[in-house]
């Protein structure tokens, strides 16, 4: 048995700017989604650290990006929610900014995880995440989270239509599609081999990142 690609992650660093992002070329998968979508349940039940995606979400660090520190030395990057109407124009231009250069010039990242709501997936700033990060070729898993609010033939029909519009907007790009819930472990295995499945083709990366010191200051 292998051990557990995610549990055991800690706190590594937080990120406002460009020059604060981790520059010690470990993998990094980001998790991005809508406020109250769910994302930090999900990060929570992936890592099996209770708080681990709650503990520096503070007012004020709502326009930050998280890092958690995984054993293999690689990284998991959990994006602020968008969405949020109380969040300042100003600083959601701002913010939108370095997101959108986050998405599509960040080097060590090799796939997102798109965190979406089942009972409505693919919103129009979903829509916009997926059109920044998608033509860098590389990988998006979505999870439709909450899935225990849906009876089954509603899951179905969820991600079934949630293929439908994935496949009319970017064709045949890289992007997979799971039923999700936190709350009641649905797609828990799913989701853990999706994601570990971009980590094991970088794993060269996290095993050389583990033999130096750590550290994490960055
Ligand atoms: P975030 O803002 O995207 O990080 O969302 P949270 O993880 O904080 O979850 C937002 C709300 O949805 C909270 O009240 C959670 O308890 C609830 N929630 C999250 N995941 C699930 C789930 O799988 N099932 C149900 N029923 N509720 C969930």
């Amino acid at each position: 048995m292998t051990a557990h690609p995610f549990h055991r992650a800690d706190f590594a660093t937080t990120a406002a700017e460009w020059r604060q992002l981790p520059r010690d070329g470990a993998p990094e998968v980001a998790f991005a989604g809508r406020s109250n979508s769910g994302k930090s349940s999900a990060i929570n039940v992936l890592t099996q650290r209770k708080r681990l995606a709650y503990v520096s979400r503070t007012p004020g660090r709502t326009q930050h990006i998280n890092f958690f520190r995984l054993p293999s030395g690689a990284l998991l990057a959990d994006l602020p929610g968008y969405g949020y109407a109380a969040v300042p124009a100003a600083m959601q231009r701002q913010w939108r900014g370095f997101l959108a250069r986050y998405l599509t010039e960040r080097s060590t990242l090799v796939g997102l995880v798109l965190v979406m709501d089942a009972r409505h997936p693919l919103t129009e700033l979903d829509l916009r995440m997926l059109g920044w990060f998608v033509p860098t070729g590389r990988p998006v898993h979505a999870l439709l989270t909450k899935a225990d609010k849906l009876s089954p033939a509603e899951q179905r029909r969820a991600l079934r239509e949630a293929r439908s519009v994935i496949e009319r907007d970017f064709g045949d790009a890289q992007v997979s599609i799971q039923l999700f819930s936190a709350e009641a472990h649905i797609g828990i295995p799913e989701a853990e081999n999706a994601v570990g499945a971009w980590l094991a083709v970088h794993a060269p990366i996290a095993a050389a990142q583990k033999e130096r010191p750590r550290h994490q200051g960055e």
